[in-house]
């Protein structure tokens, strides 16, 4: 008998949150798979999504081929363009698209192996954010370097949104400006648009869209009443319940001092698993469809909730961390941190899809 913890992922619900960003966007949406689909699987995901998808999108080339070699076809841009020269003839193998947003990028494509041909460049700018990017001022010139490269058949001019999670910031507004007017008159298609951006600025809706933490089903705007359907549910179940008489201490650090008595569940699941070890006490979890809540520390391989107010709940009862019930965000806000960083980190639970064949 394996440990009763796992991550199941609604492959059902990942499909209707991007055809919904599809549809609210109008363009084309490459669905973000970077860092192993935010914690659902790269490859399952990619499987998942490959009838409805326009193309796919990742931070780096490792993370292409891996769908590559899973046997996923169809567009895949690497967000981050490539680090090396041989990177770029390693991308070009494996009919990549390559973001292009500093020099030394364009030059190994200006002086690439006349059998790299065709590639698809993404041409990045920087219009406010200070990261990666271009400059805007130098827009037309490097547009005209680009498209003028042997190897290069195909161009996309992209940037990416620092504020888009603000709705009431006007620094949005000022990107998009700034970048318009800084192509306008280049003939290329262009992608403005992450998640936030996609949700939140209309203004922003071009010929392609990168949706990523929205497949996911975590909203990226706070508060947001939202038609997004949550993907991940990481679950356990309670494996053992022990009585505490007052004044007893719980676990490492005696954190925890029962004021009466108290019936705890321990439940199979801990920080090695990706659930946060700083979740602060009274963090709500579903234990069976009561909504309870945690005590005590958080170890690497269980937590503690109080199940005094829910005797029906036992050995063996369902617990949800974050998912259906339990918004991923509002355990990320507890500990200071956003959904994603939470996601990303689940790990050493097997990922059990819904109805797919495919696993990890
Ligand atoms: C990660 C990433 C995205 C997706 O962002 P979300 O906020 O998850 O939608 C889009 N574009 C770029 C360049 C990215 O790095």
């Amino acid at each position: 008998m394996s440990r009763p913890s796992r991550a199941l992922i609604d492959v059902q619900a990942l499909r209707r949150n991007y055809r919904l960003a599809r549809e609210l966007h109008g363009g084309r949406a490459l669905a973000v798979l970077k860092a192993n689909a935010y914690g659902h699987g790269a490859v399952a995901c990619a499987r998942a999504l490959e009838s409805a998808a326009d193309g796919f999108a990742v931070a780096f080339l490792d993370e292409a081929i891996q769908l590559r070699h899973a046997g996923i076809g169809g567009p895949i841009l690497v967000l981050e363009g490539c680090f090396t020269r041989a990177e770029l003839v390693e991308a070009h193998a494996h009919h990549c698209w390559v973001a292009v947003h500093q020099e030394e990028q364009l030059s190994a494509l200006e002086q690439a192996p006349s059998q790299i041909q065709g590639i698809h460049a993404w041409l990045k700018f920087d219009s406010g954010m200070r990261r990666a990017g271009f400059p805007l001022t130098q827009a037309k010139a490097l547009a005209q370097r680009l498209q003028s490269c042997e190897a290069v058949s195909r161009m996309t001019l992209m940037t990416h949104f620092a504020r888009a999670d603000e709705p009431e910031s006007q620094a949005t507004t000022r990107q998009i400006a700034a970048f318009d007017s800084a192509t306008a008159g280049i003939s290329a298609e262009r992608s403005l648009a992450n998640s936030a951006g996609l949700l939140a600025w209309p203004a922003a809706r071009r010929d392609w869209s990168r949706p990523g933490i929205l497949l996911y089903g975590a909203d990226p705007l706070p508060g947001n009443p939202s038609a997004l359907s949550p993907v991940m549910t990481l679950e356990s179940e309670v494996f053992a319940v022990r009585e505490l008489e007052e004044g007893d201490a719980l676990g490492y650090g005696a954190h925890y001092v029962a004021a009466t008595r108290r019936r705890i569940g321990l439940v199979a699941i801990g920080y090695a698993d990706g659930y946060p070890r700083t979740v602060p006490p009274g963090t709500p979890v579903m234990a069976g469809t009561h909504r309870a809540q945690i005590v005590g520390r958080v170890s690497m391989d269980m937590l503690t909730i109080d199940l005094t107010d829910f005797p029906s709940e036992g050995v063996g009862s369902k617990v949800e961390l974050w998912g259906r019930n339990i918004p991923v965000n509002d355990v990320a806000s507890a500990v200071g941190t956003i959904g994603y960083e939470l996601l990303c980190h689940v790990q050493r639970v097997p990922r059990i899809y819904d109805n797919a064949s495919a696993t990890t």
